[in-house]
């Protein structure tokens, strides 16, 4: 097992992984950039190294200052949690030159699952579902075009590199076609700099459906079930629930099993999630991510089990603690994202929380790293906290969740909680009947 562990992130996400880690009774790094002195991951650590000045790159991403923060601490392993450096090939492959341990899969699964289309190519091989469309990249317009009338449409032309919803446009007719492909390859470029492109049926109603799963890096895969992370705003989720309330028990039990097979054949290390569009009874792999979610209480909520503990066991080279036969999926949980925003305009609403009351109570979890007096700082992420409560059914679930968000008082700054107490009142939502263009068409009637 390992002695010390640097968290290289910030946030409610450094705090759910230094809580992992004080567990297991391992010494904990936090790194910080100076916005960040006063946050809450710094002062409970039991190290902290300033990494830099605000703007992320210079900071959270600035992988020289992380390894000589790696270096001063005397860290063995580095947890990166989600988003900044938590896909970087080079990251890992950077500590693993240096005998530190990445605490998530190999480099070449990070990249191989990081390149959509190699991506989806692997799905295919391993025998997961795709959605139809072109095999590998299309270099010009005739091909696309040629392609296209195969794929029928709508379509769906998007970037190889893409990430956050960039770089991909909808073709509802082949007039449209070029239009899509030349917008799409010029974001493409400007975002990643790379514009190769493929095309993709586009589906009109699904649910996005994703399985988090777990392998041991030696031939052993499991599935912990399913989240339906459907509602989302501008290809951001913001609410996610375990299990999902559109699909039955055996089609979570062939789609769980088949990834699962998957996952131990491609000697996977550690946690993943695997995404699929599901529309009437067919699942569509989309992407693979290769880190832990920012979702993944819910599923914690109805396993029972501990995903970042697992995280660290299998990184330091243990074995799973649970086989698929041990996984007993039992109630229901739903995750609310808390962002620092104006809950009509979306605004971002950085400053200080002149008053904190988090809900409690059973069933109720909350992971942020707020107190009062705290100052969010403008420059990252407007994520500030999670809301996750559990109940033995969903509708005991919604209560509780009403309830929760009743209590919770977050003053000094706009909140994303009015908007979670305007849905509740959604009939929809209560029936659990959305798909992901349900949030953007609700918002858009106002
Ligand atoms: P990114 O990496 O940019 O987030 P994804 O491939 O994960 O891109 O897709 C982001 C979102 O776009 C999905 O969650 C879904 O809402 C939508 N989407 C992706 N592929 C399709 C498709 N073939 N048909 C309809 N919607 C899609």
């Amino acid at each position: 097992m390992f002695d010390k562990i640097l968290i290289a992130n910030r946030g409610e996400i450094a705090l759910r992984v230094l809580r992992a880690c004080k567990e297991l009774g391992i010494a904990t790094v936090a790194v910080h950039s100076t916005a960040d002195a006063d946050a809450m991951h710094v002062r409970l650590a039991d190290e902290s190294v300033c990494i830099g000045p605000p703007p992320a790159r210079d900071s959270y991403l600035n992988i020289p200052a992380l390894m000589s923060a790696c270096e001063i601490t005397g860290a063995d392993a580095v947890h990166p949690g989600y988003g900044f450096l938590s896909e970087n090939a080079r990251f890992a492959d950077i500590l693993r030159d240096h005998d530190i341990t990445f605490i998530g899969p190999s480099p070449e699964h990070i990249r191989l699952m990081g390149d959509k289309i190699e991506a989806k190519r692997t799905a295919k091989r391993l025998g997961i579902p795709v959605v139809p469309g072109s095999d590998g990249a299309v270099t010009d317009d005739d091909e696309a075009k040629r392609v296209a009338a195969e794929v029928g449409y709508p379509l769906l032309v998007k970037a190889s590199a893409g990430g956050g919803g960039r770089g991909m446009k909808v073709a509802m007719t082949p007039d449209a076609l070029p239009q899509a492909l030349s917008t799409a390859r010029a974001e493409a470029k400007a975002a990643f700099g790379d514009d190769a492109l493929y095309i993709e049926r586009y589906l009109e109603k699904p649910r996005h459906i994703e399985i988090q799963i777990f392998g041991d890096g030696k031939g052993a895969g499991v599935h912990l079930g399913e989240r339906d992370c459907s509602l989302q705003r501008r290809h951001q989720k913001v609410w996610e629930e375990a299990t999902s309330p559109g699909i039955n028990a055996r089609e979570r039990e062939e789609i769980g099993t088949r990834v699962a097979e998957a996952v131990a054949e491609l000697g996977y290390s550690g946690a993943g999630t695997i995404e699929f569009l599901y529309e009437r009874g067919e699942f569509f792999f989309i992407e693979m991510n290769t880190r832990l979610q920012v979702e993944h209480p819910v599923t914690e909520m109805i396993t029972g089990i501990d995903l970042v503990n697992e995280q660290i066991r299998v990184a330091s080279g243990g074995e799973l603690s649970v086989k698929q036969s041990d996984i007993v999926l039992s109630g229901h949980s739903i995750e609310c994202r808390i962002n620092a925003e104006d809950p009509q305009t979306f605004q971002p609403s950085p400053g200080e929380l002149t008053y904190y009351y988090p809900p409690g109570g059973p069933g109720v979890r909350v992971d942020s790293a707020l107190y009062q007096g705290y100052r969010i700082p403008p420059y990252y992420d407007s994520l500030i906290g999670k809301l996750i409560v559990y109940g033995k059914t969903r509708n005991e679930c919604l209560m509780r969740l009403r309830r929760a968000l009743s209590e919770y008082v977050v003053d000094g700054i706009s909140t994303t909680i009015p908007l979670f107490q305007r849905l509740l009142g959604e009939q929809d939502i209560v029936d659990g009947q959305y798909d992901i263009h349900w949030l953007e068409r609700y918002l858009a009637d106002g």
